[in-house]
């Protein structure tokens, strides 16, 4: 095997309660005019980081809202400026990091996130606008955070609907991650870890938020997937979530939860090892009698994930997050022409085929 292994340079503060060291950190990358930014529903908690701050608070935007909207961007960048921000702190989940990538990218002034979900965006250099209905991305060293600050008791807040689907979004990053085109040793462990992680600590945690060792263990997954996600290359699952997204503007978490046990199905042929490894990844949430068999694959890589998203209460067909029937077509179309790299060869006839089990929510491998 040959492989290029470029890290990303950030600090992680992981620690239950480290919300408290965020003056410190504002400090510590010589700033003293921080931005808060924030969703409307994280208002209280980037006012609470004001308090905090005090002097060291210049101004905030609520405004946060998903796949970063120009207006949004617009709006926030002028606050930005007109209260002379030296460095932003991003409160909230990927769409509240996706602002403050979008500023950061603008003004090349430092980003602080505190993520509260499990999207990852925090640990990659992926920014991402809408414009007109269109969600264009791209990578850029400016966008990454210099800091993240990962508190285990900010996802306390977090139900069950929200915090299942966020789960399975970053078990995506690490089931992509190890067949990606520029795979490699050192992803594939904290990949691997990753699915681990998820796959104990999720249940739980959707069953009870106040289990702490639930929390905190599903947060140091969603950190690696997020390693994973900014380091190497996506694939064709990743493809058809955001093609699915911009075209039927559906929840991004909910289609990464759908999609994935099928995207997994339909490369579980081309990348064996990938499939090996998640299943031994998964092994732990197996039910008892059903733990994975490689000479039998009676317990498939597939299928458990589907079992995985099914015992968080998450949804498992795209019809029932508002997908058309009559868009599965035209989106199988725009998929295979437009997919780069996938362990399987994309094909619009097995794209679509995959589509039609999503849409139903049919379980992989029976
Ligand atoms: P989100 O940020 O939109 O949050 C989902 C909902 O959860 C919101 O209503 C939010 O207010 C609420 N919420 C957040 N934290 C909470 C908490 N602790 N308690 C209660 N409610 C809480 O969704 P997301 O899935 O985190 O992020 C999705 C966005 O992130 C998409 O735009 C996606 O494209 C982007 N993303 C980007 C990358 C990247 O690398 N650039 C990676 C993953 C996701």
């Amino acid at each position: 095997m040959t492989f290029i292994y470029e890290m990303l340079p950030s600090r992680v503060v992981f620690e239950a309660g480290s919300f408290s060291t965020l003056t410190a950190e504002v400090k510590r990358l010589g700033c003293g005019r921080a931005l808060l930014i924030s969703t409307k529903g994280k208002t209280a908690l980037a006012e609470e980081a004001a308090g905090r701050l005090g002097a060291l608070a210049a101004g905030s935007y609520h405004g946060a809202v998903m796949h970063v909207p120009v207006e949004v961007r617009d709006e926030a960048l002028a606050v930005t400026r007109e209260c002379k921000a030296d460095s932003l702190v991003a409160i909230g989940g990927g769409s509240t990091t996706g602002l403050g990538k979008i500023i950061a990218l603008e003004t090349g002034l430092p980003l602080i996130a505190v993520p509260t979900t499990y999207s990852g965006s925090e640990m990659t250099s992926v920014w991402g606008l809408t414009e007109m209905g269109r969600k264009r991305t791209g990578r850029d060293a400016r966008v990454l955070p210099r800091t993240v600050i990962y508190d285990p008791d900010l996802t306390r807040t977090l139900p069950a609907r929200i915090a299942g689907p966020s789960g399975m979004n970053a078990v995506a990053h690490c089931v992509e991650a190890l067949y990606a085109e520029n795979a490699n040793p050192i992803i594939g462990l904290m990949a691997t870890e990753g699915i681990r992680l998820m796959a104990r600590h999720l249940p739980p945690f959707c069953a009870d938020a106040g289990d702490a060792e639930a929390r905190e263990g599903a947060l140091r997954g969603a950190w690696l997937s997020g390693v994973v996600c900014g380091s190497v290359g996506m694939a064709l699952h990743h493809k058809i979530c955001h093609t699915l997204g911009g075209a039927f503007n559906l929840s991004h978490a909910e289609t990464h939860t759908i999609v994935l046990p099928h995207a997994t199905a339909y490369n579980a042929a081309a990348a064996p090892e990938a499939m090996a490894a998640i299943s031994r990844a998964l092994d732990d949430m197996a039910p008892a009698g059903r733990r994975y068999d490689p000479a039998g694959g009676r317990y498939n890589p597939a299928g458990g994930l589907y079992d995985l998203a099914a015992s968080l209460g998450a949804p498992l067909a795209l019809k029932d997050i508002g997908m058309p029937a009559d868009g599965l077509d035209a989106a199988a179309e725009t998929v295979a022409g437009t997919a780069s790299y996938n362990p399987a060869p994309v094909t619009r006839e097995g794209v679509r085929a995959l589509l039609e089990d999503a849409f139903h929510g049919r379980r992989p491998g029976g």
